[in-house]
C-alpha cells in the first residue's frame, strides 16, 4: 500500500496495529464493491462507498452511484431515464450518496472515515471536506484504469490532502494473509461499460 501519512514506528505492536487496520480497510473496499454489484444504478461504471470507523471496525452506513432519493424513499425519476437521459443531472456518486444518506438519518460524519475504491471528483471531495471526514481509503487500480477519469480523481483526491485529511491509497484489496474479517465472494461490476472483477483487478 502506498500511503501519503507514512508511520515510522518502529514498535512492534504498532505495525500490528496498523496492519490489523490496513485489513479491516481492505475488507471496507471490498463491502464496498459487493455493495456497488447490488445497489449502483450507473449503466457504465458502478461505484459504491461507506462510511465506518476503524476504532470499533464497524461500517456504519454504505452508498453507490445511483438515483437521489429525497423525502421518499424512491427516485422520481425513471430508471430508463438513466440510458436515454442526461446521466449527471439523474445519478448522484457514490461519495455523496453516503453522506446524503448520513445526513437524513442523523449521522455525524465528522471524524468518520470514507472508503470508495473509485474516489474521487472534486465535487465530491469538497462535499466530504465539508462533511468533517477524516480519513478517505480508496484503490489505485481502478483510478490508474480510467485513463479519461484519472486527472480529474487525482486533482480531487489532493483537494482531500490539502484539506488534511489521511489518504490510505491501496494498491490490492486482499490482504496479504488471511485475517478475521469475513470473507465476501465478489461478483462483476461494471466499469467503463464493460465486466470488471475486482479481486482480479482486470476486465474480464
Ligand atoms: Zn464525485
Amino acid at each position: 500500500m502506498s500511503n501519503t501519512n507514512t508511520l515510522g514506528h518502529t514498535d512492534p505492536s504498532m505495525w500490528k496495529k496498523r496492519a490489523r487496520k490496513d485489513e479491516f480497510f481492505q475488507f471496507c473496499l471490498r463491502s464496498a464493491y459487493s455493495y456497488a454489484a447490488f445497489a449502483s444504478e450507473d449503466p457504465r461504471t458502478q461505484n459504491g462507498a461507506l462510511l465506518c470507523d476503524p476504532k470499533s471496525e464497524q461500517i456504519l452506513l454504505m452508498g453507490a452511484n445511483r438515483r437521489m432519493c429525497g423525502m421518499f424513499d424512491t427516485p422520481i425519476n425513471p430508471k430508463e431515464e438513466l440510458v436515454t437521459g442526461d446521466k449527471a443531472d439523474l445519478l448522484v456518486h457514490a461519495e455523496r450518496d453516503v453522506l446524503f444518506q448520513a445526513a437524513q438519518r442523523g449521522l455525524s460524519t465528522r471524524g468518520l472515515t470514507l472508503v470508495c475504491p473509485w474516489a474521487c471528483c472534486p465535487d465530491c471531495a469538497n462535499a466530504i471536506v465539508g462533511c468533517g471526514i477524516r480519513n478517505v481509503v480508496t484503490y489505485n487500480k481502478p483510478i490508474s484504469m480510467y485513463k479519461k477519469w484519472e486527472t480529474v480523481s487525482e486533482h480531487g483526491l489532493s483537494i482531500l490532502f490539502n484539506h488534511g485529511i489521511t489518504l490510505y491509497r491501496f494498491d490490492s484489496i486482499l490482504p496479504s494473509r488471511p485475517t478475521q474479517f469475513t470473507e465476501i465472494t465478489l461478483p462483476n461490476i461494471l466499469f467503463d461499460g464493460k465486466p470488471f472483477n475486482p479481486l482480479l483487478g482486470e476486465w474480464e
